[in-house]
């Protein structure tokens, strides 16, 4: 790495990583710091820090250095916008032309994608940001911890014994370790929401086809849904911005105009209705967890929201529902790695079949098979209409809960995750365990709304996060409570020991 040891920060005192995504783009036009020193010191962060906590795989330094140089030219003749010349991170399941796409996986150990997804294009090519480097994941985006990795698990900042969450585990590790601003990342089931409340970012999973799946590695089609973690809600309103919106690569975007995020951040939530399904906060929910949610909804009531009980009768259903769903349709998308045309291939096989199975014995992981072989039984003749079809009715009811509490309310509160975060190695034997970590995030994705997570207190020392739901197509709404809560407290603002 080229970075200079003459940081921009060193001769000001300022750190660059505390500031907000607003605050870097007004330096920027103000020009107390270039696009280049502003990749360089989060480059020089990610060299001192990564070691310890695994949350790249792939560091592009020299691409960083380059984008910044453009970012660096446009500003200067006054163009570009409020993204143009921050770095960010991307999640190693989004493609990126040149630059390998790993999905955390020995599958993809070398594949380099020959386009950018959707997103990776508005991201860069459009909006300007800086594309620091690819973070680490669970394998093909299936885990809470970031345990199922290929490259290894990553480590939460806050305390290094314990897991970041996941599958985005890389992503809010390196944001939350102040290596990155803001990064990508995608919700299946939790996985922008569950690590966000683990690390104490706020994350947001926007509504099902607001944001393109084009060039987006597949795990379960009908739920996955990329989303942004950053510190706060307006940082996050600033990349969601320039990710949304319908693109005819995907089939299944949605050609709707986009709000304006950041404009809705500013409005009052006086009235503001908010429901409390009583599902939420029945057993298993961490008591100390449980005081620090309740204390912040609290928050919301002094900021002149109403609070009223509601109830989503089928949430309780949710994982089990998904874990059919999900597995069936990852054992489809993930048949294409056969060997043949993706991916790693095993030597010495002598026929086909045999070229297929140890291919896909060598290249995926112990939870991916799984996933598979689960997939495969539940769609299988005889079993499909007592476990994939009946998971499908479920999900409609989830959905209709939903349907109907956004009839008398605009939003719907709760827990993220039923504990802080839990230390490496503790649910790695228990499957179950592991999954009921998505209990609270799981409905979201299966009706398909958008849902965030933002901190909210701290449970001996370890951050804990409160979930926002929203209607469909209401991100504006979800950013703007976020905000005005984040404005009356500074749990968002709090950085791990060692990483200020
Ligand atoms: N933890 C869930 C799973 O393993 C959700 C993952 C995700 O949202 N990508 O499937």
């Amino acid at each position: 790495m080229s970075a200079g040891t003459r940081g921009p920060g060193a001769g000001s005192g300022e750190a660059l990583h505390r500031l907000s995504i607003r605050q870097l783009a007004e330096g920027l036009r103000a020009r107390r710091f270039s696009s280049r020193e502003l990749a360089q010191h989060f480059l020089q962060r990610i060299e001192a820090h990564d070691k310890t906590l695994n949350s790249f795989v792939t560091v592009t330094a020299e691409r960083a250095l380059a984008q910044a140089a453009a970012a660096d030219a446009r500003l200067a003749q006054g163009a570009g916008g409020p993204l143009t010349g921050i770095p960010i991170a991307q999640k190693d399941i989004f493609c990126t032309q040149g630059v390998k796409t790993s999905c955390g996986s020995r599958m993809l150990d070398s594949y380099v994608a020959p386009y950018d997804a959707t997103i990776v294009r508005k991201l860069h090519a459009e909006a300007g940001a800086v594309m620091l480097g690819k973070c680490n994941m669970d394998e093909f985006a299936m885990g809470s911890s970031n345990e199922t990795s290929w490259y290894g698990p990553v480590r939460n900042p806050w305390d290094l014994e314990r897991v970041p969450g996941g599958s985005s585990g890389g992503s809010v590790a390196a944001v939350a370790a102040g290596l990155a601003p803001a990064a990508t990342a995608t919700d299946t089931g939790g996985s922008i929401r569950q690590p966000a409340a683990l690390t104490g970012l706020t994350g947001i999973k926007p509504t099902y086809g607001r944001v393109s799946r084009y060039g987006m590695v597949a795990f379960a089609s009908s739920l996955d849904q990329a989303g942004v973690v950053a510190h706060s809600a307006e940082d996050a309103a600033y990349v969601l911005q320039a990710m949304a919106g319908f693109d005819p690569l995907d089939s299944t975007s949605v050609d709707r105009p986009v709000d304006d995020y950041c404009a809705a951040l500013d409005r009052p939530i006086e009235g503001l209705r908010i429901g409390l399904p009583k599902e939420y906060f029945a057993e298993g929910l961490d008591p100390a967890c449980r005081a620090a949610i309740e204390t912040a909804i609290g928050q919301f009531e002094r900021l002149g929201a109403r609070i009223c009980e509601i109830r989503l009768p089928h949430a309780p259903l949710s994982v089990p529902t998904y874990y059919v769903v999900a597995p069936a349709e990852a054992s489809s998308n993930l048949a294409r790695y056969d060997g043949v045309r993706y991916g790693h291939r095993a030597d010495g096989a002598r026929t086909l079949e045999e070229l297929y199975k140890k291919s896909r014995g060598e290249g995926f992981g112990a939870e991916v098979q799984r996933r598979i072989m689960i997939g495969t039984y539940v769609l299988s003749h005889g079993y499909y209409d007592a476990y994939y079809l009946k998971a499908q009715k479920v999900r409609r009811l989830i959905y209709d809960d939903f349907k109907r509490a956004f009839e008398t309310v605009d939003l719907v509160v709760g827990p993220t995750a039923q504990n802080v975060a839990f230390k490496l190695g503790d649910k790695l034997d228990d499957p179950v365990a592991m999954y009921l970590n998505d209990i609270y995030t799981i409905a979201a994705n299966l009706a398909g709304i958008p849902a965030l997570s933002i901190p909210c207190g701290f449970v001996n020392g370890l951050p804990v996060g409160l979930q926002l739901m929203g209607n469909f197509f209401d991100e504006a709404r979800l950013l703007n409570a976020a905000h005005q809560y984040q404005l009356a407290t500074d749990w968002h603002l709090r950085r791990p020991h060692g990483f200020e």
